[in-house]
C-alpha cells in the first residue's frame, strides 16, 4: 500500500485511545497516513560530544559527566536538589526541581550520559532543562571515553500541542512504523529510484522518523524532496498534456547557463553537447524567413547568441503552430488534439533587447500571412514600441498602425477597416486593443509586453479575436508573452505552470555594468553633483519620486504599503522637486516633469523632447518605470528608494544603462528606513542581474508576498523549497518529463 492510502485512523494503534487521538488531531493528524508524513521538524544529534565548556556555542551540550556532589536549597515543598558534575572540560550544577528522586538515581560517584541546555547563572554553569541518563553507578570519566558509548543516535523532535509530549509522539511513530513501515510502497517508478540513487519509501520513512545518524537523516530528506518535486512536476506536465496536447518545454536552464547540466552529469547524465557561436549562428541564418533576414541585414548592430536562441524557439513554435492550423483545415482527422499554439513566456532582463525579438517573430508571422498585436500597458510605452516599429518595419514594407484609446473618431475608423481588410500587418496599442470594435482579418500572433500588468481576461480578450475553428477542432493565435519583471525562474514554472519559458541573460555587447550608489538623505547633493558632471559631458539624468505632488498619496508606487508610520507629508513629492533641481540646483539646464496626470500628448512630447535631447533631465514618478529607452541617459536618482519595491527600483535603474556610456544610479533612503529596507537596497547595490535581484526578494519577503501573482498555496510543498532545492527541481522535472514521454509514448 502507498502511505498516502493508509486511511487507518490513528487510534486503531495500539496504546493510543481517543484521548491522545485528539490531541493529535490539532495537529491535522488523524491517519496513520497523515503520522507518518508529518516529519520532525529538527533532531537533537546524539551521536557528538558536546562538552560543558562548548555550552554556548551549541544549543545543547551532550556529554558523559561524574556526579560531584548534591546540595539541597529552598524550604519545604520548594526544597530542589542540585546535582554538582563534571565531564573533566568544566563543573556544572544540574538543578532538579520536582525532581528529588535523581537524589537516588544519579548517585555521588555514578557516570550519567548529560544532554540539557546550560546557561550561566550566579557565576555557575547550570541547567534546569536537562535529561540524564545512569551508565555506572561509579569510576572514572576515562573509563567511559570511547565515543561509541556516547553515540545513541538522532532523537526527532516533533511539533507539539498542549498535553502532547515527545515521548507520546515518538511512541505512536515507532508503533506505527512497526505494524505498517515495512510494507509501505514506492510513489516513485523503480527505474527513477534507481537511477537517482534514492531510498524506497519504506526505507525513507523509517530513516526520517528513527535515523541513527545525521547522514540517514540527510538521504531521507533527500528522497523526500526529490519525491514531492518529482510528483509536482508530473502533475504540471501531464495537466500540459490533458490540455494542450504536449509538454511544455524541458529546457529550465537559461541559455548559457551550465548549472543545470552540471547538475545532471553529476548525477551520471551524459553532458550535452554545447553549440559554439558559429554553429549558433549558423542554424539561426538558416532558420529565418525572407523579411527576418531583411531586418537582419538592415541591423546597425549583431544580435546576442541569446536573441538567437530565443528567435530559433520562437521560429519553431511558429511553424509547429502554422503546420499544425494547416493541418485543421485540410486534414483534420490526422490530428488527435486541438492544434499547436505558441504560449511562451519570454524572460529577459530590462535592456537586453526583449521588444526586436518580439519583431523578429512578427515577420515571421507576416510571412506565413498572418497580422500581429502588440500589447503594452502605457501609452508612453506603446507609442515608443509604435515608433520603433515604423522605423525597423516599414521600410521592410511592413504596414504598421497604432492604436490608443483617445484617436479621433474619423482616423479611427480608417485604421479599424485597414486593420479588419488585412491592410495593416502589426497593430500596437493599449488596452484600447481590446475593444470589440478591433476586428482582424487574420490575427495569429498576440505579443503581450510587460505582461504581468494583464489580467488573464484581458489576455483571453484578444487571443480570441484570432481564433478559428474546424469541425471540433479550435486553433489559438500564438502568443508571446514577455516580462523583465524579474520573477525567479524556478517560481516562474509553478506560477505560469504549463507556459514554455524563454530566456534572454546576456546584455548587448558593449554595455557597462552601471554604478550603483546608496546614499542617506541629507547628503543627496553628492548625487546631485556627480550627476552634474554627467549633464556636462553631454549626458542625461532621471529623478524619481513616490508621488506628484504635496497632496498626494503615494499613488504611483506599487509599494505604497512600506513605512505607513512616516507621515506621507514629509516625503518629496516630484512637483515640488521639479521646481528646486530646475530653479536652484540645475536653472543651466532645461527640466521636465512628467507623471500620470500629465496629458498623453504632452507625456508623447516630453518623451521625444527628453529622446532628442532638447531636455537634460526628466523628473518623474514611476511612469518612466517601463519601456521608456533612451540610450543618451546615463544617471537615474531614486529619491526615497525605501519606498519603493525591488522590482521596481531594478526596473527604474534598467531605464539606463542603454548604451556603452558608464550609467550611474543613485538610491537616496530616509534615516528611519529598516533592516530589511537596507538589505533590498543592498541586493541592489550588489548586482545588476534581475534574477538575482528577484531571488534576493524572494528570500527576504517569503515566497507567499512575491509579486502578488504568486498564491502561497501553490508553494506547499512539505519540504522541498523551490528556491533552495531549485537543482533538485530541475532533475526531478527531467525524469517526470522522460517517465511520461515513455508511459505515453510522445
Ligand atoms: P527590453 O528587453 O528591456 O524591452 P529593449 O527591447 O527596449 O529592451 O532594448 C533595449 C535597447 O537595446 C533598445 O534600444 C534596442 O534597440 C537595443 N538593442 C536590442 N538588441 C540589441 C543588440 N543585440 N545590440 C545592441 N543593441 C540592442
Ligand atoms: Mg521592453
Amino acid at each position: 500500500m502507498k502511505l498516502s492510502q493508509i486511511q487507518n485512523t490513528i487510534e486503531t494503534l495500539p496504546g493510543l485511545g481517543p484521548a491522545k487521538a485528539k490531541l493529535f488531531a490539532r495537529l491535522n493528524i488523524f491517519t496513520i497516513g497523515d503520522l507518518l508524513s508529518t516529519y520532525p521538524k529538527s533532531y537533537e544529534d546524539r551521536t557528538k560530544k558536546i562538552p560543558l565548556c562548548q555550552f554556548q556555542l551549541h544549543p545543547k551540550v551532550y556529554t558523559i559527566c561524574k556526579v560531584t556532589g548534591h546540595d539541597w536549597f529552598g524550604y519545604g515543598r520548594m526544597k530542589t536538589l542540585k546535582i554538582q558534575i563534571t565531564d573533566g572540560t568544566a563543573n556544572a550544577f544540574l538543578i532538579a526541581f520536582n525532581r528529588a528522586f535523581l537524589q537516588k538515581s544519579l548517585p555521588v560517584g555514578s557516570i550519567v550520559r548529560v544532554s540539557g541546555k546550560f546557561e550561566e547563572r550566579y557565576g555557575q554553569l547550570q541547567s534546569s532543562a536537562f535529561d540524564t541518563e545512569v551508565l555506572a553507578q561509579e569510576g572514572t570519566l576515562e573509563d567511559f571515553s570511547s565515543p561509541s558509548l556516547l553515540s545513541t543516535g538522532m532523537v526527532p523532535v516533533y511539533p507539539l500541542t498542549e498535553g502532547l509530549t515527545q515521548k507520546i509522539y515518538h511512541k505512536a511513530v515507532s508503533t506505527a512504523l512497526k505494524l505498517y513501515g515495512k510494507s509501505i510502497e514506492d510513489e516513485l517508478p523503480p527505474s527513477v529510484i534507481q537511477e537517482r540513487k534514492l531510498l524506497s519509501k519504506s526505507e525513507t520513512l523509517f530513516k526520517i522518523h528513527q535515523g541513527s545518524t545525521p547522514e540517514d537523516i540527510k538521504k531521507a530528506r533527500e528522497s523526500i524532496i526529490y519525491e514531492e518535486l518529482f510528483l509536482f512536476e508530473y502533475k504540471l506536465a501531464k495537466s500540459a498534456l490533458d490540455h494542450r496536447g504536449r509538454l511544455p518545454a524541458l529546457d529550465l536552464i537559461a541559455p548559457g547557463e551550465k548549472n543545470g547540466v552540471q547538475a545532471l552529469t553529476a548525477l551520471g547524465e551524459d553532458s550535452s553537447q554545447e553549440e559554439n557561436e558559429e554553429q549558433l549562428d549558423e542554424k539561426f541564418r538558416l532558420s529565418l524567413s525572407p523579411h527576418q533576414q531583411d531586418l537582419l541585414s538592415r541591423l546597425p548592430f549583431s544580435l546576442t547568441p541569446d536573441q538567437k536562441r530565443v528567435i530559433l524557439d520562437l521560429n519553431r513554435d511558429v511553424d509547429r503552430s502554422q503546420g499544425e492550423a494547416n493541418t485543421m483545415i485540410t486534414a483534420p482527422e490526422k490530428l488527435s488534439h486541438n492544434p499547436f499554439s505558441m504560449q511562451r513566456l519570454l524572460q529577459g532582463d530590462v535592456g537586453s533587447g526583449k521588444t526586436l525579438v518580439a519583431f523578429f517573430l512578427c515577420l515571421r508571422v507576416i510571412d506565413y500571412g498572418g497580422q500581429c498585436a502588440i500589447l503594452a500597458p502605457t501609452e508612453l510605452l506603446a507609442k515608443q514600441h509604435a515608433e520603433n516599429a515604423a522605423r525597423m518595419l516599414e521600410v521592410l514594407g511592413i504596414k504598421v498602425a497604432f492604436l490608443t484609446g483617445n484617436l479621433k473618431s474619423k482616423g479611427r475608423d480608417n485604421l479599424l477597416n485597414a486593420l479588419k481588410d488585412g491592410f495593416i500587418n502589426i497593430v500596437i496599442g493599449t488596452h484600447a486593443l481590446f475593444s470589440q470594435n478591433v476586428c482582424y482579418k487574420k490575427l495569429q500572433l498576440a505579443v503581450i509586453d510587460e505582461q504581468h500588468r494583464f489580467g488573464v481576461a484581458q489576455r483571453e480578450s484578444i487571443v480570441q479575436k484570432g481564433r478559428i475553428s474546424s469541425g471540433s477542432l479550435t486553433h489559438s493565435p500564438d502568443l508571446l508573452m514577455m516580462s523583465a519583471t524579474p520573477i525567479p525562474q524556478t517560481l516562474a514554472l509553478t506560477v505560469f505552470g504549463d507556459l514554455d519559458v524563454s530566456v534572454i541573460k546576456s546584455m548587448p555587447e558593449g554595455r557597462k555594468p552601471i554604478k550603483t550608489y546608496l546614499s542617506v538623505m541629507g547628503h543627496e547633493a553628492n548625487a546631485y553633483e556627480a550627476v552634474r558632471k554627467e549633464l556636462k559631458a553631454g549626458h542625461q539624468a532621471y529623478f524619481v519620486y513616490p508621488r506628484i505632488g504635496e497632496d498626494e498619496e503615494e499613488a504611483e508606487s506599487e509599494n505604497s504599503s512600506h513605512n505607513q508610520e512616516k507621515g506621507s507629508s514629509d516625503l518629496k513629492s516630484a512637483e515640488e522637486m521639479f521646481a528646486f533641481l530646475s530653479g536652484q540646483v540645475y536653472p543651466e539646464y532645461k527640466c521636465a516633469l512628467i507623471h500620470s496626470k500629465v496629458t498623453e500628448e504632452e507625456q508623447s512630447q516630453i518623451l521625444e523632447d527628453f529622446r532628442t535631447g532638447k531636455i537634460q533631465i526628466l523628473v518623474a514618478t514611476t511612469v518612466v518605470e517601463v519601456g521608456v529607452d533612451v540610450a543618451n541617459a546615463n544617471c537615474m536618482v531614486i529619491e526615497h528608494a525605501d519606498r519603493f519595491g525591488l522590482a521596481a527600483l531594478h526596473q527604474l535603474r534598467g531605464r539606463v544603462g542603454r548604451s556603452s556610456l558608464q550609467s550611474y544610479c543613485f538610491l537616496i533612503y530616509s534615516k528611519s528606513i529598516s533592516q530589511t529596507g537596507k538589505d533590498r537596497l543592498m541586493a541592489l547595490h550588489e548586482s545588476t542581474d534581475g534574477f538575482r535581484i528577484a531571488e534576493e526578494d524572494l528570500k527576504l519577503r517569503g515566497p507567499g508576498e512575491v509579486s502578488g501573482t504568486l498564491q502561497s498555496g501553490y508553494l506547499s510543498l512539505g519540504l522541498a523549497d523551490l528556491i533552495r532545492d531549485k537543482e533538485c527541481l530541475k532533475i526531478a522535472r527531467y525524469d517526470a518529463f522522460n517517465y511520461i514521454r515513455a508511459k505515453y509514448q510522445l
